[in-house]
């Protein structure tokens, strides 16, 4: 039997708050000591959960930054149609609600002495360290792109000045000139986002600038919603985006910064405007940590997302190798109720249970049309694999008032999150 979306959402609930019953009290000693590194989706919820779950647990979040900038609707930021406040929260709620917050950013893990060192030098001591840091760039991977290049040819991948810079290079640009993106290799930050850029940077260039053009870069040959996507570009956009896989042509080899120019196997584009969003990996300090692998990422036990490499060490969000989870922050909002009550359940000598995960990433093709993608994941051979016969996208040539009513569910998401995290 199919299970609908709104059955996975129950059953995802009934999953979490089960885990989450009382925790008894703990033995004589010292009250355990949670940290946790990073104050994003991830982060914030799994501190809120942890600490609502039991008080006696001291926990400390560890994030430099007083203003958290989200990245999911940063593209209607870069497209003029929002503001980046819009996008931004202060951490006055979470620390409201209990959690003690170091403004500064965690520098170094000791996982035999059990400390984080921060970066004034002090050291706090935790018996269960969450890493959730994000996502850092591979600087350099992609010669010619290092921070440096990031000032003329933004990625924009974190929000913030970046998302800014892209926004006013698009105003500045001529009417007629060339956009392009340089989509990266699989796995990265959010599957469908640079998707939705495109869509929506066509939507302002269609509005603004329709003589221009856009061309998306890509290092792969498959996306997420392309079927989707394509099928609304060809409605919405036609002959203004223009998409190159990998199987032709598609992959960046390096970039020109002074001339904007991105150059791949088959030729050499110049661009007016250039968005190029870099091969990423897990937020540096998860390398401090010693938890990241090879591939620059964390792997992780599926059911308590403790680290495979460090005992004590969790990691949650994108920093994660999450089996067929994608990155994006309904995943990271997820895995971090998962890791919170497992955490609870570990400190207490228990046996954290099997979870269920699921996933929903709406993208807006232009402001009143919506398109999302959801699943359902449970721990499988050592991984978060899909549950098979669930999940889904919208479906293909839907009437244009569901496509609308998927936009208004995703302003919805985004509001319900937000207010969850840091409200
Ligand atoms: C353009 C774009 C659109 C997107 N749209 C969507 C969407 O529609 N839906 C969706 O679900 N997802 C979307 N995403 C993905 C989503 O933004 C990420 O998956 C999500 O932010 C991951 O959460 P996180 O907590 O792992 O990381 P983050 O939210 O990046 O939080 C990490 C935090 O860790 C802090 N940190 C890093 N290093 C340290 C350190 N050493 N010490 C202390 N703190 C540290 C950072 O300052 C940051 O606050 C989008 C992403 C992009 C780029």
């Amino acid at each position: 039997m199919k299970t609908t979306r709104r059955e996975f959402l129950a059953l995802a609930a009934a999953t979490a708050s089960a885990a989450l019953l009382p925790v008894p009290a703990f033995g004589q000693g010292a009250a355990p000591r949670v940290v946790v590194v990073g104050g994003g989706f991830a982060g914030v919820t799994c501190a809120r959960w942890i600490h609502q779950a039991d008080p006696r647990i001291g926990v400390t979040l560890i994030e430099p930054d007083t203003t958290f900038t989200a990245c999911p609707f940063s593209n209607g930021v870069v497209a003029g149609l929002r503001e980046l406040s819009a996008q931004q929260f202060t951490y006055d709620k979470v620390a409201a609600a209990g959690i003690s917050i170091a403004r500064t950013a965690a520098t170094a893990v000791d996982p035999s002495a059990r400390t984080v060192t921060l970066a004034d030098g002090s050291r706090r001591q935790w018996d269960r360290l969450v890493v959730a840091a994000g996502i850092d760039f591979r600087w350099g991977a992609l010669p010619g792109y290092d921070e440096k290049a990031a000032a003329i040819m933004p990625h924009a991948w974190k929000a913030g000045e970046q998302t800014l810079l892209l926004r006013r290079q698009l105003e500045d640009m001529a009417d007629g000139g060339l956009v392009v993106i340089s989509a990266p290799a699989n796995p990265f930050r959010c599957p469908p986002g640079p998707y939705e850029r495109a869509s929506l940077i066509a939507y302002y260039l269609k509005t603004k600038k329709p003589r221009s053009k856009l061309i998306i870069l890509d290092a792969k040959d498959q996306f997420s919603k392309q079927r989707l996507f394509q099928q609304a570009w060809t409605e919405l956009y036609p002959g203004l985006i223009e998409w190159v896989p990998l199987s032709k042509g598609g992959n960046v080899t390096s970039v020109d910064p002074a001339t904007r120019t991105l150059a791949t196997d088959f030729g050499k584009h110049q661009a007016a405007v250039a968005n190029v969003i870099p091969p990423q990996k897990a937020g540096r300090i998860a390398d401090a940590a010693g938890v990241a692998d090879k591939s620059g990422w964390c792997p992780i036990d599926p059911v308590t997302f403790e680290s495979k490499l460090v005992p004590g060490i969790h990691v949650i969000g994108d920093a994660a190798i999450a089996g067929a989870m994608p990155k994006s922050a309904f995943a990271a909002n997820a895995q971090a109720k998962v890791c919170g009550a497992a955490v609870v359940e570990l400190l207490r000598n228990g046996t954290p249970s099997n979870p269920k995960l699921i996933n929903t990433c709406y993208s807006l093709v232009a402001p009143d049309y919506g398109i999302s993608v959801a699943g359902v994941y449970v721990p499988t051979n050592g991984q978060l694999a899909d549950v098979p016969g669930s999940g889904g996208v919208s479906p293909s040539n839907a009437p244009r008032p569901s496509r609308a009513a998927e936009a208004v569910l995703a302003d919805a998401w985004f509001k319900t999150i937000t207010d969850e995290v840091f409200g």
